[in-house]
């Protein structure tokens, strides 16, 4: 078949690159290939908001089906694509079907990252990123009194609490001395670790599996350091790796993910990638980065897939990336990186607070901690990238003297 328009993706991304392409052009065909068995959904409420029911199943899907027909999209569901003939424009599916394609976006996300440790293919080492995991976890939960988290990134931390909060026993194993490493100083996590500890999950720290081992329904993990561990279900969180294969085998340009300008053009001029996948020019901060975030997929997607119909909107938002672990809601834009000089300044100590990410005094990024509307502002401070004091930080979160 042929379309003008095909998106491989079924994320945040894809759904509103149908937005971005409909915006600007009304009739052209649109194909929608996801390897999933749903439509674009809210993944980031797979982690929290289910868990403690402030969502529901329904509120999941971005758009309704009828959507979907109303904006001329053919959406196939289940169908995943293993080829990309960037040559002659064209792509195949595992089920041996030929796509023609105008323009292609790809918009794949990410795949989990693999546990390293010898054994780690037992059934009982499981991931979680898609809607099935979560129904399958959910389906278990009765039968699941002890569940052990490895990996200290977000989603780890946040299954953790969420799962804590519905009664189960929880380990939580982390490579580095805190969660969030990379992301929060130290004077910030050591506390998340303790509030976490608080919540009543044990935590492993600065220690990793090396073997697992499973029998009639028990896992059995021992450590580097020679921790033992029984549980019934390992469930690792190790960030993800861009999902690059079909981009790479096309001999489109890879290098933290698909390399895109600052329109989401690959280095073939008919294939485009957005969201998660995609390396690109972030405009504020003057440097090519690649970000997995919600917000960042759904406003890169959208201006992918405007360019794709023929607009030249150059991406230059500043992405919220956000997270909640029980009662502590993290907002974050900019660089968010623990490896520049931070400063966190606290209004109530332990409770509201934000970390300033600097270089020269310069704001590069703000991470607020359960201080809310005030992402408009973080952004603005990062676009004045001017320097600033102390003093003045602390004056403009509205810290007491
Ligand atoms: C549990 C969880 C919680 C999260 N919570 C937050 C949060 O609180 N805040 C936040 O900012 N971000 C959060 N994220 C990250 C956020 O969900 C991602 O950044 C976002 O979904 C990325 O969107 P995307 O469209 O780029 O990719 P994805 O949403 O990963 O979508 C990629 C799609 O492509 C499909 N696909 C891949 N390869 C193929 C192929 N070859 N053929 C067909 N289909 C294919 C995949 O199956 C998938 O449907 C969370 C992620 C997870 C997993």
């Amino acid at each position: 078949m042929q379309t003008r328009y095909c998106i491989v993706g079924g994320g945040y991304a894809a759904a509103a690159a149908i937005e971005g392409i409909r915006a600007h052009d009304r009739d052209g065909s649109i194909v929608l290939l996801t390897r999933e068995n749903h439509r674009p959904y809210r993944r980031p409420l797979l982690s929290k908001d289910l868990w403690y029911g402030t969502a529901t199943i329904e509120r999941l899907p971005m758009h309704p089906d009828e959507w979907y027909d109303e904006h001329k999209v053919e959406v196939r569901l289940r169908h995943e694509v293993i080829e990309v003939d960037a040559d002659h424009r064209r792509l195949f599916d595992e089920r041996g079907d030929e796509i023609e394609y105008g323009d292609l976006l790809l918009a794949t996300g990410c795949r989990p990252r693999r546990l390293r440790a010898e054994g780690a293919e037992t059934p009982g080492v499981g991931y979680f990123r898609d809607l099935e995991d979560y129904l399958a976890l959910e389906g278990r939960m009765d039968r699941l009194q002890h569940i052990t988290l490895v990996g200290g990134g977000f989603t780890s931390i946040e299954m953790a609490a969420a799962l804590r909060s519905r009664g189960k026993e929880i380990t939580l194993v982390i490579a580095d001395e805190y969660p969030l490493h990379r992301m929060l100083p130290r004077d910030l996590g050591l506390p998340l670790l303790d509030f976490l500890r608080d919540l009543g999950i044990e935590t492993v720290s600065g220690d990793v599996l090396a073997k697992v081992e499973e029998t009639v329904g028990m896992v059995h993990a021992r450590t580097y350091l020679g921790n033992e561990l029984d549980t019934q279900l390992i469930l690792v969180d190790q960030g993800g790796e861009p999902l690059v294969d079909l981009a790479e085998a096309a001999g489109i340009a890879i290098d933290d993910g698909i390399v895109v300008n600052e329109f989401g053009r690959t280095s073939d001029p008919h294939v485009w990638a957005a969201g998660d996948v995609a390396e690109f020019p972030y405009q504020a901060l003057g440097q090519i980065m690649r970000i997995e975030g919600a917000d960042h997929a759904e406003a890169h997607g959208r201006v992918v897939g405007a360019n794709m119909a023929g607009a030249k909107l150059s991406y230059d938002h500043i992405p919220l990336k956000w997270f909640r672990v029980g009662e502590m809601q993290f907002e974050g834009v900019g660089e968010l990186w623990a490896r520049l000089d931070t400063e966190l300044l606290w209004i109530e100590p332990g409770r509201e607070g934000a970390v300033f990410y600097l270089r020269d005094e310069v704001i590069r990024g703000v991470l607020l901690i359960n201080v809310h509307e005030r992402i408009e502002w973080a952004r603005g401070l990062i676009r004045e990238a001017k320097p600033t004091t102390s003093a003045e930080r602390a004056n403009m979160l509205g810290v007491k003297a």
